[in-house]
């Protein structure tokens, strides 16, 4: 279809791996980890096949997984959720946000977006009809933060909903108090729907606390939070993800979904359950090695005067490319695979704001490190 057009190649994650495969290169692209999760959390999943738990789950996920995640909620944020109502399982995060933004928006709707925004925000929002308004995060020398006119300026009277990603891909940013203070007033004040990707919210650094929309006044009743075991877990590949909210969005959300997959991955389910109820201390490790991982390719970095912008939380830092001469950081990505044996991401795949994107190469720093050494090495030389 016409509106496909722009996303019929491969993403750029795929691309990149694909790219970093086939010329050896060290593989700082696609944010995944190099190790797996918790021991236990992987025999919980064989457990749970041993089991025979290996047909449907329940079209909204299985009822202790359901559980497992209200509890977290309550602990972590002191939200509570009913579990059969308020909750619901999904194939990933990605799921979620697709059935979110497909069950709450008509043809012609528009949604703000932060700028940069996660490729498969662009491609549903094109696949429902709806418009996306971005609102560009902007590095202002010591923080990528967005100006607050803007965001105001962003609401029309077709405006549906605000899609917050935090703690945010690809920028590490992590949206603070005043900041989330202004989206939850500005959505009370036009009666807007607020869907929120938290899929980072266990791992942020430096003693910062992630905290969600929904837990602000007023929220609760129109955010639409989403997360998933993949990063809190190291299990990307399992894709299991969920919502909470209100009932009535997750009712859409549950609407859409049951008919996009039904439900996935049973087993998995049942091993999340696991790890949401028995492995946070294995997450506190995680979060702990992350730090140390993203402070080692820092320092390698701006050690021959790379420059690197902070990053509070996530997979990922970026880097300049104009550290290494170049202006454009895609051409300087390609150059790094073919040339210096490194691949990442140019940012700019990320931003509706080419212009503001253009000299941005994300990192990912989730890897062994041996492999963050080795990669750090060939960029110093190559810079
Ligand atoms: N949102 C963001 C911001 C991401 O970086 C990713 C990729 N991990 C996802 C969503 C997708 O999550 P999942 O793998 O659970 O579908
Ligand atoms: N979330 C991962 C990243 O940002 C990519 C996941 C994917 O390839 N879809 O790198």
């Amino acid at each position: 279809a016409e509106r496909l057009h722009d996303f019929a190649g491969p993403t750029i994650f795929s691309e990149m791996t694909a790219l970093a495969q086939q010329a050896g290169a060290a593989n700082l692209g696609q944010g995944f980890p190099d190790s797996d999760g918790p021991p236990e959390l992987l025999a919980a999943a064989a457990d749970a096949i041993g089991r025979g738990l290996n047909q449907y789950p329940p079209a909204t996920g299985l009822p202790e997984l359901r559980e497992a995640i209200a509890a977290r909620r309550t602990a972590d944020q002191r939200l509570t959720y009913d579990p059969r109502t308020e909750v619901v399982v999904t194939a990933g995060a990605t799921e979620a946000i697709a059935a979110a933004l497909i069950g709450l928006c008509d043809p012609g709707d528009e949604v703000i977006v932060f700028d940069p925004l996660y490729d498969s925000y662009s491609a549903c929002l094109a696949m429902a009809q709806v418009r996306r308004v971005p609102v560009l995060l902007e590095f202002d020398g010591t923080r990528f933060t967005f100006d607050p006119e803007a965001f105001r300026r962003a609401v029309t009277p077709r405006t549906r909903l605000v899609l917050l990603n935090t703690p945010h891909n690809p920028t590490g940013k992590v949206f603070d108090e005043s900041e989330l203070a202004l989206i939850a007033e500005v959505c009370m004040a036009h009666d807007l729907v607020a869907v929120t990707d938290e899929v980072y919210e266990h791992l942020v650094y430096d003693g910062l606390r992630h905290r969600s929309l929904a837990t602000l006044p007023g929220m609760r009743e129109r955010t639409l939070t989403i997360s998933s075991a993949g990063k809190t877990f190291s299990c990307t590949g399992w894709k299991v993800g969920w919502a909470c909210g209100p009932a009535r969005l997750v009712t859409t959300v549950r609407t859409v979904k049951q008919y996009l997959t039904f439900g996935t991955g049973t087993p998995f389910q049942a091993a999340v359950a696991h790890g949401l109820t028995r492995c946070m201390p294995w997450v506190d490790e995680l979060r702990a090695e992350l730090a140390r991982r993203r402070d080692l390719l820092v320092a390698e970095l701006r050690a021959v005067g790379i420059t690197t912008y902070p990053c509070d939380a996530t997979y990922f830092v970026q880097m300049d490319a104009r550290s290494f001469g170049h202006d454009d950081g895609e051409t300087l990505c390609r150059a790094l695979i073919r040339d210096a044996g490194v691949a990442a991401i140019p940012s700019v795949a990320l931003y509706d704001d080419k212009a503001a994107g253009r000299h941005l190469v994300r990192l990912a720093f989730c890897k062994e490190p041996g492999l963050l050494t080795t990669a750090a090495r060939r960029l110093a030389a190559y810079a």
